[in-house]
């Protein structure tokens, strides 16, 4: 048998907004190479988590170890050194920048390794005609895949990736879906995605979020709608027999 590598542990991770516990007391393995959907209705906490682990939203209480390493204190820059790389939920790409220079940026301040401009845009051809243009002037699509690809010249071992198809076409959506099933196998991803049929048919793993705790981690062939309904509007089965 041969041993699969932890990439992420958190451990009685919680966080915090002002008095409200977004993430109440959460543990999570996710393995090297492992692709996890990340769903659960507004509000539910994915967001707050995405930023806790690439160091964006600070731990109030619990742990992330990364490889074994513990990466707690360490700053959301030297997370992306370490191997943590996020595509955040609104892109957020510098909008009087060009596409080039965008991306550039991200290389110079990421690692080194397979992934630079050149073989990025190989990832997301739909990049190359748009190296010369600014960030601002993109499409939602556009913007995405350039998001992304900014994450991936950062050469992460963990890419996150925040709300994936929020205000795409589905032929963007399809586009970029198509991109990311070329990185499977290359590094661990944590998709957070509102279409729950995509989530189900990306990911060999989905866990779903109801208020800050995680209600639901299994393998979306053998969960059941039924259990995603229950679990993405945090209703137990002990109440729903209460109710019978
Ligand atoms: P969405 O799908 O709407 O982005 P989400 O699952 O990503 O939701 P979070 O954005 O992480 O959820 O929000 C979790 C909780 O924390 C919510 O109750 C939200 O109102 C609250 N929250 C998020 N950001 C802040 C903030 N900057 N200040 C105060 N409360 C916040």
């Amino acid at each position: 048998m041969t041993d699969v590598r932890v990439a992420l542990a958190l451990s009685g991770a919680v966080g915090r907004h002002g008095q409200l516990q977004a993430i109440k007391p959460l543990s999570l393995t996710i393995a090297e190479n492992e692709v996890l959907a990340l769903i659960g209705a507004n509000g539910a906490g994915k967001t707050t988590l995405m930023r806790m682990i690439a160091g964006l939203h600070s731990f109030a209480e619990g742990a992330l170890q990364l490889f074994g390493q513990d990466v707690t204190a360490m700053s959301a820059h030297d997370r992306v050194k370490a191997g943590i790389a996020l595509s955040p939920e609104g892109r957020r790409l510098f909008g009087d920048m060009t596409v080039r220079e965008n991306l550039m940026i991200a290389a110079e301040n990421g690692r080194r390794g397979e992934w630079t401009l050149p073989t990025a845009c190989d990832a997301f051809p739909q990049i190359t005609p748009l190296l010369d243009r600014p960030a601002g002037g993109l499409s939602g699509g556009q913007r995405q895949a350039v998001a992304i690809a900014r994450a991936l010249v950062a050469n992460p071992s963990v890419l996150l990736l925040d709300e994936v198809s929020l205000g795409l076409s589905p032929a963007a959506v399809d586009g970029v879906y198509q991109s990311l099933a070329g990185l499977r196998g290359k590094m661990t991803m944590v998709v957070v995605e509102q279409d729950l049929t995509r989530a189900m048919e990306f990911a060999g793993r989905l866990i779903c979020m109801a208020e800050g705790v995680l209600e639901l981690d299994g393998n979306p062939a053998t969960l059941t709608r039924d259990q995603i309904t229950n679990a993405y509007f945090g209703i137990h089965k002990t109440a729903e027999a209460s109710h019978a």
